[in-house]
Parts: C-alpha cells; structure tokens; sequence
C-alpha cells in the first residue's frame, strides 16, 4: 500500500531549475573567477552562482575550478579523511529500481536477511579490520519494519568484543519510514540516516521506479525532514547520477539542502553522488540513460565542494582506487574502504562473490591497503566519532565547524583514532608509514593543544582506548 502524500509539497521546482540553467549558459570568464574567488571564502554559493559553475565549457577554467576546490577542501578539512565500511542486513526488496541488482524481479540473486546471530558475525569481521563508523544497508521490503531496523542497529552496537573492539557510530541507508518509524532509530542513537532521491527529476523518477513503496516520489522527497522531526539531526542525501542531467540534479540537491536549513535551521550531514554501476541483471545499469565521464564527476565533486563547504561529502567504493585518490584532493572528506554490497559478505566467504554485490566494485583493495595509500599520499585516516557521541550533531556541528573548530577537535581526534588503529590493526608497513605520519602531524595540531594529544598518544601505546577530545 502507498503511504498518503496528498499533503505533501514538492519542493523542487523544476522550471525554475531549468531557468537557472539557462540563464547561466555560457559565463564569460570573468564572471567564473569573480565566483571562484568568492568560493574560496567558504561561505557556499547560490543557486546561480552554482548554475555558472555548471555551465562552464572552456576546460582551461577546470584547472581554476579544481584549485579553488583544493583550497576549500584544505582550509576546512586538512587533510583528515573519515573512514566507514557499509554492512548490508538484507538484501530483500519488493521495489522495481530497474538500475538495482536488488530488484523484486531479479529471480537469479539469492535472497538473504541476516539473523542477529549472522549480523554479530559480520560486525565481527569488520571490526577485526580495524572499523569503528558502519553504514548499515537495507532493501526495502514491506516485512521489514522499523522496529527491527532498529534491533539490527541495537545488535550492531551491542557486538562488543576485547580482542577486536567495538563500532562508534552506526550509520543507516534505508527506505524512507514514517515519523514514528523514524523514532525508533533516533531512540537506539543511530549516526546519520541517509537516503538518496536517486533522481529529483519527477518522470524520469516515475519510470525508473516501476514498483512497489519507491515508485512514490514525494515520500521519498519527504523521508530527510520526517527523519528530522523524529529527532535525528544528521542526515544524508544524495543522487544516483547516470539516471538524468547531472546539472539539474546538483541544483536539485542543493535546493533540498536548502530546504531542509529553512525548516530545520541545518542541512544535510552528507551528500553522496553514487555514480550507477553494472548490476545482475540491471539493464539500466550497463547503459545509463545520462553516463557521466570522469572528468564531469570530477568537476561534480569540485562545484559541491564550494557550493556546499561544510557538507561532508561521501566517496564510496564504486570508483577505482585512481579517481579516488583525485577526488579526496578536490573535496571528498568520507570514504568506505574493504566494502562487500552482500549480506554477510565479510564473515561468510560463500557470499563475498563478485556476481551476487548488489553492483560491481571498483576499489576492491583492503582496508589496510587504502590505509597506507592514503598515508603515502599525505592524507590523515580518521574513525572518530567525538561529535556524535558528545552530542556536537546538527545544527550544533555546523554552528562549531564554521568557526575553524575542526582543527581544534577534528585533527587531535583523528590522531587519537589513527593511533589505535595502527597499535591493534594494521600491518607492519602501514604500522611504520602511520607512526611516522602521526609524527609529523602533532606539530599540525594548534599549539594548546599538542601537550593533551601527546600524552593521550601515549596512553593509547600503553593500551587505554577510546579517548577524544
Ligand atoms: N533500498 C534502500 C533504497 O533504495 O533507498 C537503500 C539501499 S540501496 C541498496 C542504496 C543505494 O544504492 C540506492 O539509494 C542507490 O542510489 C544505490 N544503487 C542502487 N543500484 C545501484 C547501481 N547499479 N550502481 C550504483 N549505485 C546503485
Ligand atoms: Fe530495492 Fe533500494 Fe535496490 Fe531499489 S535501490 S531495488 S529499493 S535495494
């Protein structure tokens, strides 16, 4: 059954997104450096300014564009990368996407919901890794209700064990619930409830979803701001790019982020920009009606990034180990790494097979291995989970990070976390590479701050766990 919407406002208006477009087609490049150089204040951009950005055909500004980005990405972030692996609970789903291996209709994927027993199996496995932050994944099924979601979550967070950890921070990626649904999540203390509108363009919406809860637009449109008046102040959005033009989905994005700062007095946690990947048995999938190139997805991240600067935005392992390592330069602050898309894919070798994720992987290195790439390429890993865990969320986290709190805190706690990592994880050539990294990066640390990171470092050496700032 379809929930009623009949109340609901669509929010995206599309003439004028379209207008925007137009009216910002080929900027004289003037007026792009004059927007460059405000951007690069990171205060964000308008709309407008935004649609200039996108308009943008003369690829020497690319360079311009993708500099100005950096130095964004810089001054906000450093070079602090937060690590997450997502962990799919069911791969049981009653929705036609048709660019989803995860379709009803796909009779050949073996359907599995993992017990409780099998989801501590798999928490397990990850936190033997060295994870702490998890994105836990779900199909949309209409016997998979919110008081479950939240015992799977409650289950995650309960798998404690001495020997390998526990996890901090359990983030969630499902259908869109109701208020009440959405209350039970907040309840057992999720992270951020993400959910992507794949597309914010209304017909190509309706005849990509042919199918089930998902095919309704404005349920979906709805699900971030009934997330946040259950009480659940980070959330996710995202596109699935490839479905429609990609220049009417970020001016769509940005007018949900705006949307939701309106009513809610904050934006988006995150924003994900999945990019669609071959999928059994997803035709779409292999021909994307709108396939954007590297370089466009590039350009993509690089205008968030300004539009939006301090909106974390989510890399996952759908991109090759290459582009990623341009993306974090140019904005990405979040990835996952050693990810499966399989229920039960970490703990049970029988469902870790390329054929049965729900789209193919890229990246498909270790997490140990994207540990000490990154490391090599100077950026710092991060598994913190301070803010969350003191309450800084919401509109609270955005209020602190604009004023320059993210070197204070942000960079003390990854130390902090990186430095446990290595002691209980990682291998012996990342454990040499990581030592000598934090080194270097206590002197990074504000001068007040370096005595406490010190000592704390040791501590953890000397085995206490779990400190921050
Ligand atoms: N079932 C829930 C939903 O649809 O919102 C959550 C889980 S779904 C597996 C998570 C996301 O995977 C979707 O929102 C979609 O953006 C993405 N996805 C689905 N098929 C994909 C594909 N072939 N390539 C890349 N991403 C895909
Ligand atoms: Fe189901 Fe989500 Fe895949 Fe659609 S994208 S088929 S809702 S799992």
């Amino acid at each position: 059954m379809q929930p009623d919407t009949s109340e609901l406002e669509n929010f995206i208006n599309e003439q004028a997104i379209n207008n925007t477009l137009e009216h910002a087609a080929n900027p004289d490049r003037a007026n792009v450096l004059e927007i460059l150089s405000k951007a690069r204040e990171a205060k964000g951009l308008t709309l407008e300014e935004t649609a200039t950005l996108l308009q943008v055909t003369d690829p020497e500004l690319d360079e311009e564009l993708f500099a100005a980005a950096r130095d964004v990405k810089n001054a906000i972030y450093g070079n602090r990368l937060v690590l997450f692996a997502p962990m799919y609970i069911t791969n049981e789903c009653g929705n036609s996407c048709l660019y989803c291996g995860f379709n009803v209709t796909n009779k050949d994927l073996t359907r599995r919901t993992l017990s409780p027993e099998e989801i501590r199996s798999d928490v397990i496995a990850l936190e033997e890794q060295g994870h702490k932050r998890l994105l836990l994944v779900y199909g949309e099924h209409p016997k998979l209700k919110a008081d479950w979601i939240a015992e799977t979550v409650q289950t995650v967070y309960d798998t404690v064990s001495e020997k390998s950890g526990e996890i901090r921070r359990v983030n969630v990626n499902c259908a869109p619930l109701s208020v009440e649904g959405f209350r039970k999540l907040q309840e057992v203390g999720i992270g951020t409830y993400q959910c992507f509108q794949e597309t914010y363009h209304e017909k190509t919406y309706d005849s990509v979803h042919k199918g089930g809860v998902k095919k309704n637009f404005l349920w979906r449109l709805h699900a971030l701001h009934r997330a946040m008046e259950a009480g659940i102040e980070d959330v996710g959005m995202g596109a699935l790019f490839g479905l429609y033009d990609y220049k009417f989905e970020i001016l769509a994005l940005l007018t949900h982020a705006q949307d939701l700062e309106n009513k809610f007095g904050v934006g988006p946690h995150t924003i994900s920009f999945p990019r669609l990947e071959p999928a059994l048995n997803a035709d779409m999938a292999y021909n994307p009606p709108c396939p954007i190139d590297d370089m466009t997805f590039k350009r993509i991240v690089a205008i968030l990034r300004l539009a939006v600067p301090y909106t974390g935005l989510i890399l996952s392992t759908r991109e090759s180990a290459v582009l990623r390592r341009e993306l974090l330069d140019i904005g990405v602050s979040q990835i996952s790494a050693g990810s499966r898309t399989y229920p039960g894919a970490y703990s049970d070798p029988e469902y870790d097979r390329p054929e049965v994720q729900q789209f193919c992987i890229s990246d498909n290195r270790s997490l140990d291995e994207v540990i000490r790439d990154i490391v090599d390429a100077g950026y710092l890993p991060s598994w913190c989970t301070a803010c969350y865990r003191l309450g800084r969320t919401g509109e609270h986290f955005m209020d602190l990070a604009k004023r320059g709190f993210i070197q204070q805190y942000c960079l003390p706690n990854s130390l902090l976390t990186f430095q446990e990592y290595l002691e209980d994880y990682a291998s012996e050539s990342t454990r040499k590479a990581g030592k000598v990294c934090i080194t270097n990066e206590v002197d990074n640390c504000p001068v007040e701050r370096r005595s406490v990171v010190e000592s704390r470092l040791k501590r953890i050496e000397q085995g206490e766990r779990d400190l921050y700032l």
